[in-house]
Parts: C-alpha cells; sequence; structure tokens
C-alpha cells in the first residue's frame, strides 16, 4: 500500500520515516519504515531534506544514501 507524506497538501510518496525522541531531543530520518508506527510520521524526499530541527535539537539522518556526518554515535543507536 502506498503512503503518503505527513505534510498537509503534500501529495508526494513517502520515502523517509521521521522518528523523535523528546527526552533526548533527538529526532532521526530513516528509510520508509515498512509498516506505519504511531510514534512516527512519513515524510517525502524533498520535505525529509527540507526537515529542520528545534533549538537544541539533534537531527540525524541515517538514511543509507546520505554520508553520516555522526557515523560512530548514530552505530551506537542503531545497535
Ligand atoms: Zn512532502
Amino acid at each position: 500500500m502506498q503512503r503518503r507524506c505527513a505534510r498537509p497538501s503534500c501529495n508526494e510518496s513517502a520515502s523517509t520515516t521521521l522518528a523523535y525522541d523528546y527526552a533526548n531531543r533527538t529526532v532521526w530520518l530513516d528509510h520508509l519504515a515498512d509498516e506505519a508506527h504511531p510514534m512516527t510520521h512519513d515524510l517525502c524526499a524533498r520535505h525529509a531534506d527540507t526537515l529542520s530541527v528545534p533549538r537544541g535539537w539533534i537531527l540525524q539522518d541515517r538514511r543509507t544514501s546520505v554520508t553520516p556526518l555522526f557515523s560512530d554515535s548514530t552505530r551506537q543507536l542503531a545497535s
């Protein structure tokens, strides 16, 4: 089943899953998850690439097409 970007007025198909952790002020971008999850949002590539996070938050892009800036910490979180 095709999933759509969660942004209002955007009809692009979703390619990225966004997850966030309020306690750690961290936002993650991953390749689209196999199943929708209540704690995540699906975004199209355009909205994922232009995503900005609030001041003091960390954005971690774990999509493999992008070279990770913080590969060590990302790997620890993923394991
Ligand atoms: Zn979109």
